[in-house]
């Protein structure tokens, strides 16, 4: 049973914040991830020079990004386990919006590096029913996190036409049919521009490449991506 109401708020500001992943006390002035765990986020070993999967020796080819468009390229900030999942979870479903912030400091450097001649950064959206149940996109307060460290412009360029299934547990190949022209344009593109598209985690792909292809399509001339988050892929089911 839930506890009553008041009882429930005097806990809130009596006790203090706990970390998203191994719930230890924080200060109040830094909620959110303690600084045991936030060392554990660290960037990927060397890999894929198109999509950052990382391979150890880095052979020429790689499977998981050789269907994408031309144009797209990614990066992510971390692995998707431990404290990343947690952080991801906490931002997504509970509503944590101040862990953008956080998210935001590691993403937005492997990116400008990558491409330092952005035009404007495009969130991944959610179909509309979605973004009414849970209130927020946040692939949007990611976006516009690193668009206000790196001084560039937040443009909302797509929509989710269809609402697609959770690409929890789907193979590669229901993966890219899930999402496969879920997208289209909902602002002007200026022809050969340079958009940053930003999701919270990419597995296969798929959903970037899905949205980069409508933004080639409306005339983007490169699409370099940033999630936090690279989730390895399971065996395919
Ligand atoms: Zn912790
Ligand atoms: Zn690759």
């Amino acid at each position: 049973m839930s506890a009553p109401r008041p009882l429930s708020f005097l806990a809130h500001v009596l006790l203090p914040p706990l970390c998203v992943h191994c719930a230890e006390p924080l200060p109040r002035s830094r909620p959110g991830i303690c600084r045991w765990c936030r060392a554990t986020l660290r960037p990927l070993p060397p890999g894929c020079r198109r999509c950052s999967l990382p391979r150890p020796g880095s052979p020429p080819e790689c499977d998981r990004c050789r269907a994408w468009p031309t144009g797209l390229e990614a990066v992510a900030a971390t692995r998707y386990a431990g404290a990343a999942e947690s952080v991801v979870h906490a931002l997504k479903y509970r509503g944590w919006s101040h862990l953008a912030e956080l998210c935001a400091a590691s993403m937005a450097e492997p990116l400008a590096e990558r491409t330092p001649s952005l035009d404007a950064i495009v969130p991944v959206p959610l179909h509309r029913a979605r973004l009414r149940e849970r209130g927020f996109n946040q692939s949007a307060l990611l976006a516009r996190a690193i668009g206000d460290r790196l001084g560039i412009p937040v443009v909302e360029a797509l929509c989710r036409s269809r609402p697609t299934h959770s690409q929890v547990g789907l193979g590669r190949a229901a993966r890219k049919r899930n999402v496969d022209g879920a997208f289209t344009i909902a602002a002007r593109v200026r022809p050969g521009s340079v958009l940053a598209l930003v999701d919270d985690v990419a597995t296969s792909g798929a959903t970037l490449s899905a949205a980069a292809t409508a933004l080639i399509a409306a005339g983007a001339s490169r699409v370099p991506a940033v999630t936090f988050a690279l989730a390895l892929e399971g065996p395919p089911r």
